[in-house]
């Protein structure tokens, strides 16, 4: 087999981990497969990098960002290739560029274009582990990119598919994809496996395994992945698209997410074009808006709610006065302290009565639903943030995602 092997930032941490690492190589090579390793940065290096260009410029050049950024896989991969040569075993280190990995010019979050992949291919062939950095490509310049924070999940997702990979390994510090966040509910059980559009909603929700961009390149190129633990040996989550067992189980598991506030515009003149009018500045000034409710009008007058990223709070608030003058509303306020809680399952386009249940179950603890949006296979409610773990608790418990199917 091909086997694609991806470790995050905590599983080449230090030189300890880093030959650990090449251990884990080693042995698959031994095992008979061919191994393609791509490797973050060691944990917390992109981030001081970050900040040292914020100590020599306020709002540091994108193509410059990268050329600095990029460094840090630069690092691991060499360290490891050292690594695995120590251990007896052939190994070759290769940047984005000579890996061939070409993304478009957007400089710090640019998206693979294709991979040619030519010395990874001829390193395989002469019985080389290939190491691969992760993050980074070139663009048709052969300026240096990045495919923004996460992204070296995506490079191993987009190798695997180039070279048609019988697996994309993504190691972690975690050992699988949990129905929940097992710090507030201890019965969170590890999931075997999991579609593609489960996957993506529970990562886009909060359920930081896999960098969302990689789970949709997965998707579109089918390409499987597992996700396991660089600390141990326990079998993880498989990431593979949507069988008949999955469609049995009501709800695959439950996510929150409290980085979005809710902006309320009252009094807003109930005709047609003011939606139109607000969410188009909304847009202009680069916020993106997640659900959005508007109430019933009374004498000509409604209110409207929406949520935006957190860290946008203080550039919604100056883009809302000025189209609250503009519209003629009554006035705009936040509400900061809440938290979106939601299930997601494949089985919900077959089961009905999901949605009652959800709202029951949190009724029954006295939880004010403030908002609600849905898609095929979520459910999302607003609630209050200091209910938050309460819910999670609670609705974990009403759909018995402890139990397996
Ligand atoms: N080192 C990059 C980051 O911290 C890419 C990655 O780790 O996936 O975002
Ligand atoms: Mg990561």
């Amino acid at each position: 087999m091909l086997i694609v092997q991806k470790y995050g930032g905590t599983s080449v941490g230090n030189p300890e981990r880093i030959k650990n690492v090449a251990n884990r190589v080693c042995r698959t090579k031994e095992a008979g497969h061919d191994v393609v390793v791509v490797v973050s940065a060691m944990s917390g290096e992109t981030d001081k990098l970050i900040n040292l260009a914020a100590q020599v410029n306020d709002n540091p050049d994108p193509r410059e960002m990268d050329m600095l950024v990029s460094t840090g896989e630069r690092v691991t991969i060499a360290l490891l290739a050292m690594a695995i040569q120590a251990l007896g075993h052939q190994a070759q280190s290769f940047t984005g560029r000579q890996a061939g990995i070409i993304s478009d010019c957007v400089h710090t979050k640019a998206r693979i274009e294709k991979i040619t992949g030519e010395r990874v291919r001829e390193a395989i062939k002469e019985g080389k582990i290939a190491v691969v950095a992760g993050f980074q490509g070139i663009n048709e310049k052969s300026d240096v990119t990045t495919l923004g924070r996460g992204g070296s999940d995506l490079t191993a997702v987009a190798i695997a598919a180039a070279l048609k990979a019988d697996y994309c390994d993504i190691y972690t510090d975690v050992d699988g994809v949990y129905t929940t966040d097992p710090n507030i509910v201890p019965q969170a059980r590890k999931l075997d496996k999991i579609s593609y559009d489960e996957m993506l909603e529970m990562a886009s929700l909060g359920a930081k395994v896999l960098q969302t961009r990689s789970v949709e390149f997965a998707k579109k190129y089918n390409v499987p992945v597992r996700v396991l633990s660089s600390f141990n040996d326990n079998p993880g989550t498989l990431v593979t698209k949507e069988d008949a067992d999955m469609e049995k189980v009501v709800v695959s598991g439950v996510a929150y997410d409290k980085n979005q506030v809710k902006v309320t515009v009252t009094g807003v003149p109930d005709k047609p074009g003011v939606a139109a009018k607000i969410f188009n500045t909304i847009s202009g000034a680069n916020v993106i808006v997640d659900m959005i409710i508007q109430n019933i009008g009374e004498g000509g007058l409604t209110d409207m709610s929406f949520t935006v990223p957190r860290t946008d709070s203080k550039k919604i608030m100056e883009v809302m006065k000025k189209v609250v003058a503009e519209i003629g509303a009554k006035g705009v306020n936040l509400k900061e302290d809440i938290a979106k809680v939601s299930i997601i399952g494949v089985g919900m386009r077959s089961h009905s009565g999901v949605a009652a249940r959800m709202f029951s179950a949190l009724a029954k603890e006295g939880i004010n639903i403030m908002m609600i949006s849905t898609s095929e296979i979520k459910i999302s409610c607003v609630i209050d943030a200091k209910y938050t773990e309460l819910a999670v608790r609670v609705l974990h418990e009403t759909f018995e995602m402890d139990k397996a199917a």
